[in-house]
């Protein structure tokens, strides 16, 4: 009988491993079953526009099971997506809550309330956020893009400049058209005519190629009498960025005045328009070369620069030249009907997009107000515009 009591011992020990393994699994299909019937409620919330019922369901989910941790995140970002920044920080919050998360979840969940912040203008607790961040290797390049953005909404140029001088110098590259508008926008705040200088001088030193900064320096040393110096900036915005010559025009034609140096007005604008400066460099040749009475060499020039660049502004200031020059009847008439009517087209039309983002302006902007870029609006070039 012993023996028989022996032999059913390993039965008996099978069959308590199978029942406790039993009931294991359905402990566990029990719990998934409930974790995905809370999920399609929450979702079904989502759907029927019950958010906030929605996000109390996926917090009280989150104390069941540490998996949805990403869950979370997808979510508060969607929130954020839709412009429902409460809700986004309210989960945020309470992932960071959470005693038993690792260091890197924790860091990503603070990236995230950080990003809430900045979108519900809560800057100063954004940046708190960021410069942690900033020290921890994985995140400080996203968060060093962060306190940038924030500087720039919050005009602390001189921060954000601060930033950008502790990237690395690869990262440093990428940033250095937007610092050195961050230099330009330091000289524009500056009362001083010396700090406005070594600003610009500053910005050029990031970017050759700033021609915001030649400009800014052409203007203020035309402000100045310093005659030679913005005759110089004025060549060297040629060289840095023809696109925003014509918008000094005005500064060239005072200062060569002032100098009485007719020729060497005449000689810059030429390079300019050498170098694909545009129509209104054309026109402002051709004005120059009929004060001196050479019409007909204004009228040669503006007809060679059309056949060349066949804008709408160069064929009508070609018509002004013939309605000057047409004898009163009616077929100068009609001529001054017709260039009335281009005229009033150029007006409506946009001189100025952003060539990051199609963005169409009226006047310069140095950052783009629909894709904040730093000097991507430029003249538009073609038919409707230079
Ligand atoms: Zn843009």
């Amino acid at each position: 009988m012993l023996e028989i009591l022996f032999l059913l011992l390993p039965i008996a020990a099978g069959y308590g491993w199978y029942m406790g393994r039993r009931s294991i699994l359905q402990r566990d299909s029990q719990k998934s079953k409930k974790l995905s019937r809370d999920y399609f409620t929450g979702l079904n919330f989502l759907l029927s526009n019950e958010s906030d019922k929605a996000v109390d369901l996926f917090i009280s989910m989150l104390d069941v099971d540490d998996e949805t941790i990403d869950t979370h995140l997808s979510l508060g970002s969607l929130f954020r997506k839709r412009g429902e920044v409460d809700r986004s920080i309210r989960i945020h919050q309470n992932l960071i809550a959470r005693p038993n998360l690792t260091a890197e979840q924790r860091d990503i969940a603070m990236m995230e309330l950080g990003k809430d912040y900045m979108a519900a203008g809560f800057y100063d607790r954004a940046e708190e956020i960021f410069l942690n961040l900033v020290n921890q290797d994985d995140h400080s390049e996203e968060a060093e893009s962060q306190l940038i953005s924030i500087y720039q909404v919050t005009k602390e140029w001189q921060n954000a400049i601060d930033v950008t001088k502790k990237l690395p110098k690869k990262r440093q590259q990428v940033f250095k058209v937007t610092t050195a508008h961050f230099y330009c926008q330091l000289a524009d705040q500056a009362t001083d005519m010396l700090v406005k200088i070594k600003k610009l001088q500053l910005a050029i030193k990031q970017d050759v190629s700033c021609g915001r900064a030649w400009l800014g320096l052409a203007n203020i040393y035309l402000d100045s009498d310093q005659i030679k110096e913005c005759k110089d900036s004025l060549l060297q915005l040629i060289d840095a960025d023809i696109a925003l010559f014509p918008d000094s025009i005005n500064i060239a034609k005072q200062v060569y005045r002032q100098s009485s140096d007719s020729e060497g007005y005449e000689q810059l604008l030429s390079l300019a328009l050498k170098q694909g400066a545009g129509a209104s460099v054309a026109i402002a040749l051709a004005e120059h070369q009929i004060a001196k009475n050479n019409s007909d060499s204004a009228e040669a020039m503006m007809l060679d620069n059309l056949y060349r660049h066949p804008t709408m502004k160069g064929f009508q200031h070609l018509m002004k030249l013939h309605i000057k020059q047409a004898e009163d009847g009616k077929a100068k008439q009609s001529l001054s009907m017709l260039e009335k009517l281009v005229e009033q087209q150029i007006k409506f039309r946009p001189g100025y997009r952003c060539r990051e983002c199609g963005f169409p302006a009226h006047a310069l902007y140095w950052h783009c107000p629909s894709c904040k870029h730093w000097g991507s609006i430029k003249r538009i070039k073609g038919l409707d515009g230079e």
